[in-house]
């Protein structure tokens, strides 16, 4: 992960946290602002929303929509002009507690990665997060190829989703019965028939998947020899032959073909898409193995190497990313990084009173030590096979020194 991925991850996360914030009445606001927009015409339509929610009915609502317009407004002065990807702004009155009343102003300025769109002013009880969400997520992709001598689909899986590019029917016939001379004759016939629906099939298959972006691998599947002979004869483009991950026996060609072929590789799309944890834990593995000395292991180890300046590389788990308090002695220096809940009442150095200086979610603490030393930094997920047993043996921290 470099810098711009974790940028990425960081915006998802905190989009997965606005997610679940809900205001009180229809007064959160989502502003998109597209890079080509003047910020003196997003001014005058803030002014004319203004107008219009003077009209809310709701005392309440309303004062919480003029406050969200004039917080943005405010926000949009500290910009000259509109940055290079636009803006994305939501801004509302999100309730602290149960009780009414308790709603405090919050807004998140964000710049995308990617531009923005299209210009679009919502007020809603939720944030509108979707565009956005869309625009960040990278989802993997894998191309599909499901060919017989009869027909071929080809489709893109992500995620869980087959989308069918395409089925295309040879039109070559099946078994035929023809004796002596004519059956050779015949034969030759159906190899050109068969020569021409694969190139068919290759032409199609390279104008849909190199299009595709993040187009991960391919996998070919069908029933009997075809799909072997179909590769054999290289009329994938040079930049999909080595894309190609597996080759499956399948008893069907086509669409069907297709949704038989997500299943039996189902299993292996995991491991793709976890590959860069799989190979993160066996370097680790590997490392302590060849030069334990090069390794930072659990946190206290880690917290250690980060103060001497010399993590090349820090491995942590996302079981990391929970309220961590930064804590200070307020007799002697001892300064100690803890999980909220493990909280010491007394400073362990000199047991004199301890104070909080800051809190904040553990991954992201991390995450910013590794930015500012320029470290590389693989996030293991809690949930995979890799990502559990690298909490549980090495507690979900590690560094490369
Ligand atoms: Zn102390």
């Amino acid at each position: 992960m470099n810098k711009e991925q974790i940028e990425r991850y960081r915006m998802l996360k905190l989009l997965r946290d606005l997610s679940t914030k809900v205001g009180r009445g229809t007064e959160f606001v989502s502003l998109y602002i597209p890079p080509s927009r003047p910020l003196g015409d997003v001014s005058a339509n803030l002014r004319e929303e203004y107008g219009t929610a003077n009209n809310i009915k709701s005392r309440v609502t309303r004062n919480h929509v003029l406050d969200a317009l004039e917080s943005i407004q405010q926000r949009l002065k500290l910009f000259k002009e509109v940055p290079p990807n636009g803006l994305v702004i939501f801004c509302g009155a999100v309730p602290q507690g149960e009780a009414a009343g308790s709603e405090k102003t919050e807004i998140f300025v964000l710049e995308p990665p990617k531009p923005v769109p299209f210009y679009l002013y919502r007020c809603d009880s939720r944030f509108y997060l979707d565009p956005l969400l869309a625009s960040l997520s990278d989802e993997k992709s894998f191309g599909l190829i499901a060919i017989g001598r009869d027909e071929a689909g080809l489709g893109v899986v992500s995620g869980k989703d087959l989308r069918v590019l395409d089925v295309m029917t040879s039109g070559v016939p099946g078994k035929v019965r023809v004796g002596g001379q004519s059956a050779r004759r015949y034969q030759r016939v159906l190899e050109q028939l068969v020569h021409e629906f694969f190139v068919h099939v290759a032409e199609r298959a390279n104008k849909e998947f190199l299009g595709i972006p993040n187009l991960q691998g391919i996998f070919v599947g069908g029933p009997g020899p075809t799909k072997e002979d179909f590769i054999k004869e290289g009329l994938l483009d040079y930049r999909l032959r080595d894309k190609v991950l597996d080759v499956v026996d399948l008893g069907y060609a086509g669409e069907e073909g297709l949704r038989e072929l997500v299943n039996k590789i189902a299993p292996k799309l995991k491991d793709v898409e976890y590959a860069e944890e799989i190979e993160a834990f066996e370097e680790l593995k590997q490392m302590l193995f060849e030069h334990p000395d090069k390794v930072a292991l659990g946190k206290e180890e880690v917290d250690k190497a980060f103060k001497q300046g010399l993590v090349k590389k820090l491995l942590i788990s996302e079981a990391f990313d929970v309220p961590y308090l930064l804590m200070k002695c307020d007799k002697c220096d001892y300064e100690i990084f803890v999980r909220a809940t493990e909280r010491p009442s007394t400073c362990p150095a000199c047991d004199g009173g301890i104070s909080v200086v800051k809190e904040e979610s553990g991954l992201d603490h991390y995450l910013d030590l590794a930015i500012e030393q320029g470290a590389e930094v693989q996030i293991f997920s809690a949930h995979s096979e890799s990502g559990e047993q690298f909490l549980r043996s090495y507690s979900g921290i590690a560094a490369f020194l």
